[in-house]
C-alpha cells in the first residue's frame, strides 16, 4: 500500500483525482506506482496476516487506485477493484442473506437488473423493482417486507440518476428508511462519479462503480469497483473477490488509474456540453423530449440541484418514432453509434434495440454519453443529423 503523506481528508476531489494514490516520497522513487506482473510472491516466512501470499488475494498495482478511488469517496478505506462493474455487483449482492429480498430500482442498469433476476430465479433472494424516484412509494415497499423479514435481510439498491432514464432519487431520505428496517444500503454512483456526488456522505453503505465509464474515461478497460467505510463488509466483500475470483488484471488497473487522474477535468467539460446540448435539443422541431436533470424543466431537476454538484455527462432524448431513433444514430459522423458510456469520445445508442432493457424504457429513447470534444462540433453533428434523419433539407443517406 502506498504511503498515505497527504490528509486526504482535507483534500477536495478534484485534488484527490490527482494527489492520492502516489508511491511514497523517497529519494530516486518513481512518482507513478509501476504495474507488477506476478500470480505469486516470495516467501521467505510463515506469512502473517496482510502479507501477499498469492496474486488471487492482491496485487500491488490494485493498491494506488484503490486508495486513490476510496479517498474521493470519502471514505478511510480503500477500494476493491474487481475485473467488471457487474463483478463488482455481484459480490455486492452476495451481502444478502439467503431467503432476504432486493430492493431495485426499475430502471437500473440493465445487467444489474438482469443479475438479481438470475439470483432471483434460483430462489437466492426475492426481487422487488420500484420507481426509485416516488420516495413514497418505495418506503411503503421498504416497510412491507420489514413486516415479513427479520431485520438486515434486505438490501436497498439506488441508483441515481438511472440509466437510461436519468431519474433522480431522494438518497439520504431513502437510505435512512432503509437503515431504520436494518437493510445494507448500496448506490450505483457510475453515472455521478465522486466528482458530482458523494453517496457514503447520504449514509449509503457500499457504492458502486463500473470504472469502465466515467472513472477510468477512455473505453479502453473493463473494469469495476466496490467503496465502503465499514471495515467489516469491506472484509467480506474482500473476501467474496478472492474466493469468487472476479479480479481485474493489473495493466487495467494501471490505466484505469492514469484515467483517473483527469477525472476532474473531463466530468467539468462532459457537463458543461451536455448542459448546453439538452437545452438546445429541448428547442429541437425533431426531438418528442428531453432528459436532462440540469434542465429547470426535468422532474429530477429540483432534487439534482440539492443533492449533486452537478447535473452528469449523459442526456437522454425521445423521438418521434423508432425509425426517426435509428436513422438518427445511423446518420452521425463524428459521434460514435457504440454502447457504453463516460469516455473522453462521444457515444449515442437506442437502448431498447437492446434485449435486456426495461420494456418501460421508451423504444423511440436515445441515449447520449457527451465527451470531451468541441460542443459546437457535437452541436453541428446531431444537428444535421436529426434534419437527416426526419427527412428534413438537407437528407442526402
Ligand atoms: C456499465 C454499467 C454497469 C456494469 O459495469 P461493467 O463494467 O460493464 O461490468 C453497472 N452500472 C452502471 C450504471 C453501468 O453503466
Amino acid at each position: 500500500m502506498t504511503e498515505p503523506h497527504l490528509q486526504y481528508a482535507d483534500l477536495a476531489p478534484d485534488t484527490l483525482t490527482v494527489a492520492a494514490g502516489r508511491p511514497p516520497r523517497e529519494h530516486d522513487a518513481p512518482v507513478n506506482a509501476p504495474i507488477v506482473l506476478t500470480s505469486t510472491y516470495h516467501e521467505t516466512r510463515i506469512p502473517e496476516p496482510g502479507d501477499r501470499i498469492y496474486a488471487r488475494g492482491s496485487n500491488p498495482t490494485w493498491d494506488p487506485f484503490e486508495e486513490a478511488l476510496g479517498a474521493l469517496e470519502g471514505s478511510d478505506l480503500q477500494a476493491l477493484v474487481f475485473g467488471s462493474g457487474i463483478g463488482a455487483a455481484a459480490a455486492a449482492l452476495s451481502l444478502v442473506p439467503p431467503g432476504g429480498a432486493v430492493v431495485m430500482p426499475r430502471h437500473a442498469y440493465a445487467g444489474s437488473l438482469s443479475l438479481a433476476a438470475g439470483l432471483a430465479a434460483q430462489g437466492r433472494f426475492e426481487l422487488r423493482t420500484v420507481d426509485i424516484a416516488d420516495t413514497a412509494a418505495v418506503l411503503a415497499d421498504l416497510d412491507a417486507l420489514a413486516e415479513r423479514l427479520d431485520a438486515s435481510q434486505v438490501m436497498l439498491w439506488l441508483e441515481s440518476p438511472t440509466n437510461p432514464m436519468l431519474e433522480v432519487a431522494e438518497l439520504a431520505v431513502l437510505t435512512e428508511a432503509g437503515h431504520a428496517i436494518g437493510a445494507v444500503v448500496v448506490a450505483d454512483n457510475t453515472f455521478n462519479t465522486p466528482i458530482v456526488h458523494r453517496p457514503l456522505e447520504a449514509g449509503v453503505d457500499v457504492v458502486l462503480h463500473s470504472v469502465t465509464k466515467w472513472l477510468s474515461g477512455h473505453s479502453d478497460v473493463v473494469l469495476g469497483a466496490l467503496v465502503t467505510a465499514d471495515a467489516g463488509l469491506r472484509d467480506r466483500l474482500l473476501m467474496h473477490r478472492t474466493l469468487h475470483g472476479a479480479i481485474a488484471g493489473p495493466f487495467e488497473v494501471w490505466l484505469a488509474l492514469r484515467g483517473l487522474r483527469t477525472l476532474a477535468l473531463r466530468m467539468e467539460r462532459s457537463q458543461a456540453t451536455a448542459s448546453s446540448l439538452a437545452h438546445r435539443l429541448a428547442d429541437h422541431p425533431a426531438v418528442r423530449h428531453v432528459r436532462y436533470p440540469g434542465l429547470p424543466s426535468d422532474p429530477g431537476h429540483q432534487r439534482a440541484a440539492a443533492q449533486f454538484r452537478g447535473f452528469g455527462g449523459i442526456v437522454s432524448i425521445e423521438l418521434e418514432s423508432v425509425a426517426v431513433a435509428d436513422a438518427l444514430v445511423a446518420a452521425v459522423r463524428l459521434w460514435l453509434p457504440a454502447t457504453s458510456l463516460g469516455g473522453v469520445e462521444s457515444l449515442i445508442e437506442r437502448r431498447r434495440r437492446q434485449r435486456a432493457e426495461p420494456a418501460t424504457v421508451p423504444e423511440t429513447l436515445v441515449r447520449l454519453s457527451v465527451g470531451i470534444e468541441n460542443a459546437e462540433d457535437l452541436w453541428a453533428d446531431l444537428d444535421q443529423a436529426l434534419r437527416r434523419a426526419v427527412g428534413g433539407p438537407d437528407t442526402e443517406l
